[in-house]
């Protein structure tokens, strides 16, 4: 409808008074002004000899109800669709500007979501401006996408999931299709009332990204157990022998991986994985296993075959799983002290945090590491000092123990690590470290000296000055 705003405004206007004035007429202006009269048909009794109507024979009981106001119905019916009106005419120019759909609650939206047919339907415009990050500074949503489906209900997660699975079933344009999809990943746990959609999707090959369909069976995680087959189908099809280097193969892996201990059917295919060549394709498995924690105890051979196997790029991952399979289990903490002292750091960081959940490896740990001090590789002996530096007391390296290597070891690899623990221990506010520290910085102008200056370690005078510095600095 055209016409300029104001022409609505003086409609509202007009109709709002005369609805003011129908709903007086209908209401307050037949009073009784002190004539007797029957409640009900509301007949004249002043000359009424007796309380009876003798027009409709209603009997009246107390006087109060000789003066009771005549309500008209029907008037008031109209007074009040003129109201309702008003308000139509007053609000029209408003909704003609910012499109009547911003005034749909969520859960009216997204149940007539699945009627769109097309991307610049009204309602899909609306739904994506709420869902996507149109920021409209001064306008109601300044939502990012996450955060707009962090505020809905539950309730309204699981509408939205069951309007995503009537778009996926109905085949409707890829636009669609896709923002379905990515609506699904947002919402998580909740959209399991999609799985099933997804999955038939996947199965007649409805998607064009097939990739972001399998990203949604993870993102539901537990609850998309149904897609499992489906996923482990699509894994057997990859081929040998650089097997799943390809990203919809590590989706799938990690799909499963979500999905968690419901996917244990696809531990085999997993276990497969782990002897891929591809390291990329070793470590995503070993996740994935243990992501499904002693679901996955049958890999536990394999994973601590590859554990152990510290050339081998998966590694790493490999003892994380062994941890999160069978932390109880001799053989995965036989592999946790290999690890702490292992030469990559990859392995060796894995190694120290599996310390933190399994502390009665600890001392263990750190009498292995003391005796991998004195090993005859350097690399070893480094290895050993960095296992050693975030053990607590008594466990970890002393003082004394690592002056000794600064001062004495001939290689400057493990020198350096020495130093570089003193250095952190007395950061840490190890006073005896930092008196070691400026000792041999003084005393031996040779090789820990220089060590310690590559390291950063300055004379006590140099700190001094710093100190100063930073002080006059700050207000
Ligand atoms: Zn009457």
């Amino acid at each position: 409808m055209g016409g300029p705003d104001w022409l609505y405004f003086t409609l509202a206007g007009i109709l709002g008074v005369l609805s003011l004035w129908l709903f007086y007429r209908g209401l307050f202006a037949d009073r009784s002004r002190g004539r007797k009269r029957c409640p009900k048909c509301f007949y004249d009794l002043s000359a009424a000899p007796s309380n009876t109507c003798p027009e409709c024979g209603r009997v009246i009981k107390k006087p109060r109800q000789f003066h009771k106001t005549h309500r008209y119905k029907g008037r008031t019916a109209i007074a009040l669709l003129c109201f309702l009106l008003a308000g139509i005419a007053g609000l029209y120019p408003h909704v003609r500007m910012v499109g009547w759909t911003t005034y749909l609650p969520n859960s009216v939206l997204f149940r007539l979501l699945p009627t769109v047919e097309s991307e610049r339907d009204a309602l899909w415009v609306e739904f994506e401006r709420r869902v996507e990050m149109k920021t409209d500074v001064g306008g109601p949503y300044y939502y990012s996408p996450a955060e707009l489906i962090l505020d809905l209900s539950d309730g309204q997660k699981r509408l939205l999931a069951r309007s995503c699975a009537k778009i996926l079933q109905a085949n409707r344009r890829q636009h669609l299709v896709v923002a379905s999809l990515e609506t699904i990943c947002e919402l998580g746990p909740a959209a399991e009332p999609a799985v099933t959609a997804i999955v038939e999707g996947l199965q007649r090959g409805a998607f064009v990204d097939e990739i972001l369909a399998i990203d949604a069976l993870g993102a539901i995680g537990e609850g998309a157990a149904p897609g499992v087959p489906f996923l482990i189908d699509w894994l057997a099809q990859g081929e040998e022998p650089r097997k799943w280097e390809f990203m919809r193969e590590l989706q799938a892996v990690s799909a499963l991986g979500e999905i968690g201990a419901p996917a244990k059917e696809a531990v085999p295919i997993l276990r497969d994985g782990l002897r891929s060549q591809q390291s990329m394709t070793m470590s995503m498995c070993a996740l994935a296993l243990a992501q499904m924690g002693s679901a996955a105890s049958e890999a536990l051979p394999d994973l601590l075959a590859l554990a152990r196997d510290q050339s081998k790029g998966g590694a790493a991952s490999a003892v994380f799983a062994v941890v999160c399979i069978a932390p109880e289990s001799d053989e995965v903490q036989e592999v946790v002290l290999l690890a702490v002292g292992a030469e990559k750091t990859a392995v060796q960081r894995v190694g120290l945090e599996a310390l933190a959940v399994m502390p009665a490896l600890i001392p263990q740990a750190g009498r292995r590491l003391h005796e991998q001090l004195s090993s005859e590789e350097e690399s070893r002996r480094a290895a050993a000092i960095l296992g050693l530096r975030p053990l607590a007391p008594p466990y970890g390296a002393g003082v004394n123990e690592l002056k000794e290597i600064l001062a004495n070891d001939e290689s400057p690899i493990v020198r350096a690590e020495a130093a570089a623990s003193l250095i952190l221990m007395s950061r840490d506010g190890d006073q005896d470290a930092e008196a070691a520290l400026d000792r041999l910085l003084e005393s031996d102008g040779g090789l820990a000296a220089q060590t310690l200056r590559v390291l950063g370690w300055k004379p006590p005078e140099e700190r001094a000055d710093e100190a100063m510095q930073d002080t006059s600095k700050s207000p």
